[in-house]
């Protein structure tokens, strides 16, 4: 049904608005038939750079190629791409049907090709029963599907989505969010998808470019940009709880030690930042004779003693925050059945080699090493 899809590459594009710089320099190319997902917080110019895709903004500088053709002479409907809003934006006094045509019809297709066309997309998307209904008459998923299949009756190269899950509540946001890469699946179309939320990111996205304040901070598959984020903003951006961190300094050997921590190499830095996620961590209850709890076998030895300040119960995880290392606060992923409490003395082992050292700069350097003089605190 669909047609080839289109890549889309863009090549240093750049947009102020006044003092403020939306999108700075971004290079990022974007394969046919690809879902690739942009995110970043509120006001990091995901939507500004969708838009830029779409030609809803004009650029300051750089290019923007759909397929193979320059589009930034090109107006937003000669571009081949089809928009999905977070506000559906239905017309209330029309039908499903009326709906899903419209496009066709302002384009001055009308009879049985455009009836086909819509009958077609509607089932593709299981609306066949409701063409006759109102939008007003559709529960929130079902106007979204609408809204998506205002845009698949146009045949567009490549899906550009705002945001499209933001108006749903969460049970809907994750059936939606499984019906559009079933879609993207069946489909194969290329898909361009904005979200502020790191999870959906990663759930959806085949890749992921991670934006902060204008710039492309990082772009890689979800396993890539969570097991090797390239600096502290992805890492601190992607993951829940957030990574855990510790403040390194060089000390007068050129070693740097942070908390308990004293890394045997000499570091050509004067500072750095220990990132460890919260599942890397493992503890141990200290029982009252001073022997670690080892029910759920064999663990590496500690690397350091912290209190419990707080377990959270999630179910199928515990979050286990602790006083320490140092003056940090990390928090702990363990079992659900970790019999552990606020209060306890825990051992805590860290998985050093899934662990990150960044740079002053933030940049990331690679896994930290083990650290030699490990002392208690
Ligand atoms: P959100 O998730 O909140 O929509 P975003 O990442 O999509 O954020 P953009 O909407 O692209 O961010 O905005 C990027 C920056 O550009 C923000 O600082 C925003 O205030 C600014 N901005 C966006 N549109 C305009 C505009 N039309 N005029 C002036 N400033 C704008």
């Amino acid at each position: 049904m669909m047609r080839e899809p289109r890549g889309v590459v863009l090549k240093g594009v750049h947009k102020r608005f006044g003092d403020v710089t939306a999108v700075a320099n971004v290079d990022l190319e974007i394969r046919p038939g690809e879902l690739m997902v942009l995110v970043g917080p509120s006001g990091c110019g995901k939507s500004t750079l969708l838009r830029l895709i779409a030609g809803l903004e004009e650029r300051d500088a750089g290019e923007v190629w759909i397929g193979d053709r320059c589009v930034d002479e090109i107006a937003p409907g000669g571009r081949d791409v089809a928009m999905v809003f977070q506000s559906y934006a239905l017309y209330p006094h029309m039908t499903v049907a009326e709906n899903l045509g419209f496009g066709l019809r302002v384009r001055g297709a009308r009879g049985p090709e455009a009836e086909g066309r819509v009958s077609e997309v509607a089932g593709v998307l299981g609306l066949a029963g409701l063409l006759s209904r109102r939008p007003g008459q559709l529960s929130g998923g079902q106007q979204q599907r609408v809204a998506l299949g205002r845009a698949m009756v146009r045949d567009p190269g490549v899906f550009l989505f705002d945001e499209p899950l933001s108006n749903l509540d969460a049970a809907l946001r994750l059936k939606t969010r499984d019906e559009i890469a079933t879609l993207h699946r069946r489909l194969g179309t290329t898909m361009i998808f904005v979200t502020h939320d790191q999870v959906e990111a990663l759930s959806l996205g085949q890749r992921v470019a991670v934006m902060d304040r204008g710039r492309l901070q990082q772009v890689g598959t979800p396993h890539e940009v969570y097991q090797k984020p390239a600096n502290l903003f992805v890492a601190g951006f992607v993951g829940s709880p957030p990574i855990n961190r510790l403040h390194l300094v060089r000390d007068r050997e050129g070693r740097l030690a942070g908390g308990p921590f004293v890394f045997p190499e000499p570091f050509p830095h004067r500072e750095a930042t220990l990132g460890v996620r919260p599942e890397d961590l493992s503890v141990a209850v200290v029982a009252p004779d001073g022997s670690a709890d080892r029910r759920g076998g064999p663990r590496p030895p500690p690397e350091f003693t912290a209190t419990v300040l707080r377990v959270e119960s999630l179910g199928s995880e515990q979050r286990v925050h602790l006083d320490g290392p140092g003056d940090a606060a990390w928090v702990a992923r363990a079992a659900p059945a970790l019999p552990v409490a606020a209060g306890d003395r825990v051992d805590v082992s860290v998985a050093w080699q899934r662990t990150h050292l960044f740079g002053p700069e933030g940049g990331r350097i690679g896994a930290a090493p083990r650290p030699g003089g490990a002392t208690q605190p």
